[in-house]
């Protein structure tokens, strides 16, 4: 992977391997349509996760290079808002053909910087395409409203119109399906954008940034910028930038939420979670343990949909032994390594974290059923790896409880009732996902209706919404009003106008003026 990879940056226009100061090869800035090294004396070491090895390096770009991304997505602003939506379409049209064409490398690029399998990352790419082809339909989705003769000869009707220059700030976990949340969502709708990638996986969103150029988006429409804090405050605090998308954690989404809204602008924010499974012992048990297992445990659990928590109900607790029997058959090994199922953490600070909140759960009396703490991946001893963790016994006060792990561990709790468990999942404060297992009509529609969580599954163990509808985290999971992608996403990137319209065919000259309130 490492050859393929190195192949695909030494080929491409981002990826500076004649770096001035250091013969690891440099991650480029996208300033108004070319990619440039950033002269920047403050970067930042991108490390495989499967061996630690540093394979790049990214900028923390200068306030100068900020400042001329800006001004670029500003410049082209006024002429992409008039492009007609007819080509604005075409433009992403032939994007998601070049994103089907490339997938394979865009998921080496994943697996060589985040760790994921290759499997998955290919999964990574497609959730992302799934947005840009639902973009696509931009021509139904922007529509505005319209209501003839509101009054005798006096139409109303309603635009959707661009805001102006957006911004949108990545986590690690999904290097290029969430930047696909967000820019190709924005530019179609007739928005210039500033993207800030995570600086631990940027590949990706420089590979996308490529494309998108070779489907003809004008220069200055994308720009990129690399960093951490500074470009973040820069992006907050900037008056030309109209409306923030954020996907992380809540540290950082609380504060970019805050600090963007205090300077007027329109922000969404994504945020972390703890995704509960409710079990049932009237449930399909062979299917429900693999779904289970599998969304627990894929992607080392950095999902922020990972079925992180199974609430087993009554005779369900019987499955527990079954369950660790299937976890304990997962395959971890380097994302690139056939039959992997799952890679290793994004950092040895992620590894130590996880393996601090597993000792956690020891000292606070619940059991480790299944300890992956003290995996070795041959070939691979400096990775980050952990393997499928099981804490049971667990309780709701517990810190592996109340944390959220981003790791490949499931705790377990139990419950006589399912209003027990209802009342465990709305206590979390988190509301991104959950998913119940039954094969009971009436109790799934009962749990769908009283969980205050914005997305449920339904024997569907990650119930991540297709983008016809929107990502619907609610309580701490989520911050803002106006959700990601689908219809909310349109209305996010847009403002409406409205005109109300009087043609008359008489001659309708006023004799006096109107100084009442028209009714
Ligand atoms: P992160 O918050 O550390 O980083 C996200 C972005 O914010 C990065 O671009 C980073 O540079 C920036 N950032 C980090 N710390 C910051 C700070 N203190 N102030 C300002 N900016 C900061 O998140 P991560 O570790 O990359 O991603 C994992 C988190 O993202 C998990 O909590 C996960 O649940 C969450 N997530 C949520 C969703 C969702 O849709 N709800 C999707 C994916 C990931």
């Amino acid at each position: 992977i490492l050859q393929v990879s190195s192949k695909v940056k030494s080929n491409s226009a981002w990826y500076s391997t004649s770096s001035f100061s250091s013969s690891v090869p440099a991650v480029k800035l996208f300033i108004d349509g070319k990619f440039v090294e950033s002269k920047s004396d403050k970067w930042i070491e991108i490390h495989n996760p499967a061996t630690n090895e540093v394979i790049g390096r990214v900028p923390q770009a200068t306030k100068a290079e900020m400042d001329a991304a800006i001004a670029s997505c500003k410049r082209a602003f006024p002429a992409w808002a008039d492009t007609s939506v007819l080509s604005r379409q075409q433009v992403l049209l032939r994007y998601q053909q070049l994103i089907k064409e490339n997938l394979k490398e865009i998921a080496k690029l994943i697996t060589l910087e985040q760790g994921k399998t290759l499997a998955d990352a290919e999964g990574d790419v497609f959730r992302g395409l799934q947005v840009v082809e639902h973009a696509c339909s931009v021509t139904s989705l922007m529509m505005g409203e319209t209501m003839p003769s509101i009054t005798k000869d006096m139409d109303l009707y309603s635009y959707r119109l661009p805001l102006g220059v957006c911004a949108g700030i990545a986590p690690f976990n999904f290097p290029a399906m969430i930047p696909l949340w967000m820019f190709p969502m924005a530019m179609v709708c007739g928005n210039t954008f500033l993207m800030k990638p995570s600086e631990r996986v940027p590949g990706a969103t420089m590979l996308l940034a490529k494309l998108l150029q070779d489907s003809g988006a004008p220069d200055g429409t994308l720009n990129i910028i690399h960093g951490q804090h500074e470009a973040v405050n820069f992006i907050c605090d900037h008056p030309d930038i109209k409306a923030i998308s954020f996907v992380g954690s809540n540290q950082a989404g609380e504060y970019i939420f805050e600090r963007g809204s205090r300077h007027g602008k329109r922000v969404q924010a994504n945020m972390g979670a703890k995704n509960h499974g409710v079990v049932m012992p009237d449930a399909n048990k062979e299917n429900t343990l693999n779904q289970l297992v599998g969304a627990a445990f894929g992607a080392a659990g950095q999902r922020c949909m990972a079925l992180s928590t199974a609430v087993l109900v009554g005779e369900a607790k019987k499955w527990l032994p079954e369950l660790v029997e299937r976890a304990k058959n997962l395959r971890v090994n380097a994302g690139d390594q056939p039959g992997a199922d799952l890679g290793p953490l994004i950092t040895p600070q992620a590894k130590e974290r996880v393996c601090n909140l597993i000792d956690s759960g020891t000292k606070e009396g619940a059991s480790i059923l299944l300890d992956g703490r003290k995996i070795k991946v041959k070939g691979y001893e400096n990775g980050n790896f952990v393997g499928p963790t099981i804490i049971s016994n667990v309780k709701p006060n517990m810190t592996c409880y109340k944390e959220e792990i981003f790791g490949p561990v499931l705790v377990v709790l139990e419950t006589e009732t399912l209003d027990e468990a209802i009342q465990i999942v709305n206590n979390n404060p988190y509301g991104n996902g959950t998913a119940i297992f039954t094969t009971n009509g009436a109790t799934a529609r009962k749990y769908a209706h009283l969980v205050d969580v914005g997305q449920v599954g339904v024997n569907v163990p990650i119930p991540v919404p297709l983008p016809m509808f929107s990502f619907t985290g609610s309580r701490s999971s989520f911050r803002g009003d106006t959700n990601f992608y689908g219809k909310q996403g349109i209305q996010f990137y847009t403002q409406l106008k409205t005109i109300t319209s009087q043609w008359k065919e008489e001659d309708a000259t006023l004799s006096s003026p109107a100084v009442v309130m028209p009714t």
